[in-house]
């Protein structure tokens, strides 16, 4: 089955050449279906068929310097915006935050992507993680309607680190996160690569990943959007 892999590439790479050859190092047939979302300042000279955001502001226009709108975003053809990943969230992104930023893509018509499993920890059973995750899906998707929204299931402590959850337990906060929420499309993300994308893409519930430096490596990418 077809499945949505989303390349997050953080602030890389440093220059517009360097992400246009990046992108164009990506396979256009695939099995899974691939997005890219480069660094905002490169999402406009960056040619790939499916973009992705990283981050957007929740108005759409006015007195808010630095920021970018949903619907300028939307003018670039972003199709996907991440919301509420554990580095934002890191900064100070709070819930609230969170679901006005989900709340004005889908105005504008972008997918936001709801990253959820920040202040997770290594050791915690799965109904521990299923509080955390609870309070964050009520408030990130408090007004919505979740079937237009998908989850990115990233258990903080997997994100960089080299360390992937089991994915029992990722298929488990997917069944989770579906049952109770009534998301229709859940990801994992947390140092996906090559060698267990296959055992995520497999569970029923998980309907595609969330890479962050797998998504660099183009021979990595191709790979797991192959698998
Ligand atoms: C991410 O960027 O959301 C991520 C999970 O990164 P990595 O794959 O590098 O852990």
């Amino acid at each position: 089955m077809k499945k949505l892999v989303i390349g997050n590439w953080k602030l890389h790479p440093a220059t517009l050449a360097a992400a246009k050859k990046l992108a164009a190092a990506i396979s256009r047939k695939s099995k899974h279906v691939a997005v890219i979302c480069p660094p905002p300042a490169f999402l406009a000279g960056v040619v790939f068929p499916r973009l992705g955001a990283q981050d957007c502001f929740w108005e759409p226009a006015g007195a808010f310097t630095g920021q970018v709108s949903p619907v300028q975003l939307k003018s670039l053809r972003v199709k996907y915006c991440l919301v509420g990943h554990s580095e934002k969230r890191k900064l100070g992104e709070t819930d609230e935050i969170v679901n006005a930023k989900a709340r004005a893509l889908l105005a504008a018509g972008i997918t936001p992507v709801m990253c959820v499993g920040f202040g997770t920890k290594v050791e915690q059973d799965d109904l521990e993680v299923t509080d955390v995750l609870k309070t964050q899906l009520e408030l990130g998707l408090a007004g919505l309607e979740p079937a237009e929204v998908i989850v990115a299931y990233e258990p903080v402590w997997a994100i960089g680190t080299g360390k992937n959850a089991t994915p029992e337990h990722a298929e488990k906060m997917a069944i989770f996160i579906k049952h109770k929420f009534g998301v229709g499309k859940v990801l994992y993300g947390g140092s996906v690569s090559p060698y267990n994308a296959k055992g995520f893409l497999d569970q029923r519930n998980i309907d595609g990943l969330l890479p962050g430096g797998a998504s660099l490596i183009p021979k990595y990418f191709n790979q797991i959007i192959n698998l």
